[in-house]
């Protein structure tokens, strides 16, 4: 994989310092370069991430979400030594999530503790089966295989953020690349997911209420370079992708961009820049049933959240509904295990509830059949992710 790309002609120099030879072809540029002058560039793109968009503060702890894939080991590799050499003053952390994936997880978890004695940086590792008495392999086996990524990504998000609260940092930084938000882009364009395409090109998110925040300083590099990267450096990661295929129109949407990839290079860097510029109409949305003025229409946000206590229905461009049962604030606590949760229970305890009832039914039965996991699968359809 890694040989496809790197095929310039040995007799050319180097076009950035013009004194080496050329080894390498800058995927993103197709710019024919060195390997100290691809180190170079490459890293010094991602400090300027990172001080543009002033991702730390000196003092900061901050929690490198760790898979042991190779953008999670380049970023731990990448922070460490940009923060030695800025003095970013900033103290890391490696946190990894246990999805309990036999074959897949605790092999990359191996790595991690080779990374972790590598880099000399604190590990934490937080499992599903901890915290929600799961692992994943026994989810599948029981719900099936079909949104075996929707509920990892539900107790992934929750875990990465208890892992954090645990080790007291409120900063996560995740190893996503240009790849995969352009990727995400373009899903949230092609399904006309406004609310998601709006959000889809922020490099720090956080939510009113949490105190944890999230940032992404590979927004701008390509994973081929940080392949390359990890490559030419000998970084130790692992390869081997998950047992539980990704979602099919994921799947779908990374073989279109790299197919457009292919033509051309600056497209992914394009699609970023086309999102970041993105000016999106205000919402339309109506509120309904209220006894005061019952047909008052909210025309903003701002209005939306100060009359939250409220049922509202937000008409969307294609001219459905969708019905917001009042009661909404971002910073609200789920009832059952005190997440943040824009509903009385969160995601994951739905999930949870759902996953024990079919349990208990499996048991009753000792019947594996598809009405269980049909069932579960409605569940989630019927949950606005
Ligand atoms: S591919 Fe899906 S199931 Fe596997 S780790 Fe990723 S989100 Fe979880
Ligand atoms: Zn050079
Ligand atoms: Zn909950």
């Amino acid at each position: 994989m890694v040989e496809n790309f790197v095929k310039p002609k040995i007799s050319q120099l180097c076009e950035q310092c013009h004194s080496r030879k050329a080894q390498v072809k800058r995927p993103k540029n197709l710019q024919k370069i060195c390997k100290e002058c691809f180190y170079d560039v490459f890293e010094t793109e991602i400090h300027n991430t990172i001080v543009n968009n002033k991702l730390f503060y000196p003092g900061e702890r901050v929690a490198v979400g760790a898979s042991g894939g190779k953008d999670s080991t380049v970023l731990a590799y990448i922070l460490k030594l940009l923060n030695e050499r800025y003095n970013y003053g900033i103290e890391i952390v490696l946190l990894s999530i246990d999805e309990g994936i036999i074959g897949y997880r605790d092999d990359s978890l191996a790595t991690v503790k080779r990374n972790q004695q590598q880099y000399q940086l604190p590990l934490e590792i937080v499992s599903y089966k901890e915290l929600y008495n799961w692992t994943m392999d026994e989810i599948v086996s029981c719900a099936g295989i079909r949104n075996s990524c929707t509920y990892c990504g539900v107790f992934r998000r929750q875990a990465l953020d208890r892992g954090a609260a645990k080790l007291e940092i409120n900063h996560v930084v995740t190893g996503h690349n240009a790849d995969d938000m352009a990727e995400t882009v373009l899903m949230n364009l092609l399904r006309g997911d406004v609310a998601r395409l709006e959000k889809s090109t922020t490099i720090m998110t956080s939510s009113a209420g949490s105190p944890i925040k999230r940032s992404k300083p590979f927004k701008y590099s390509y994973q081929k370079e940080i392949v390359l990267y990890a490559h030419y450096k000998k970084l130790d990661y692992f390869s081997t992708e998950c047992s539980y295929a990704p979602e099919a129109f994921r799947g779908t949407a990374r073989e279109l961009m790299k197919n457009l990839e292919a033509i051309r290079p600056s497209c992914i860097i394009d699609i970023i820049h086309s999102g970041e510029n993105l000016v999106l109409k205000e919402k339309k949305i109506k509120q309904q049933f209220r006894k005061t003025s019952p047909k008052k229409v909210i025309n903003n946000e701002n209005d939306k959240h100060h009359d939250n206590k409220h049922n509202e229905i937000e008409i969307r461009p294609d001219g459905s509904v969708s019905l917001n049962k009042g009661g909404f604030i971002d910073g609200n606590r789920c009832e059952r295990c005190g997440y943040l949760s824009s509903n009385k229970i969160c995601k994951a305890c739905i999930l949870l509830e759902g996953l024990e009832a079919n349990r208990a039914k499996i048991r009753l039965d000792n019947d594996t059949s598809s009405d269980g996991a049909a069932k579960l699968t409605r569940t989630l359809e019927q949950l606005s992710f």
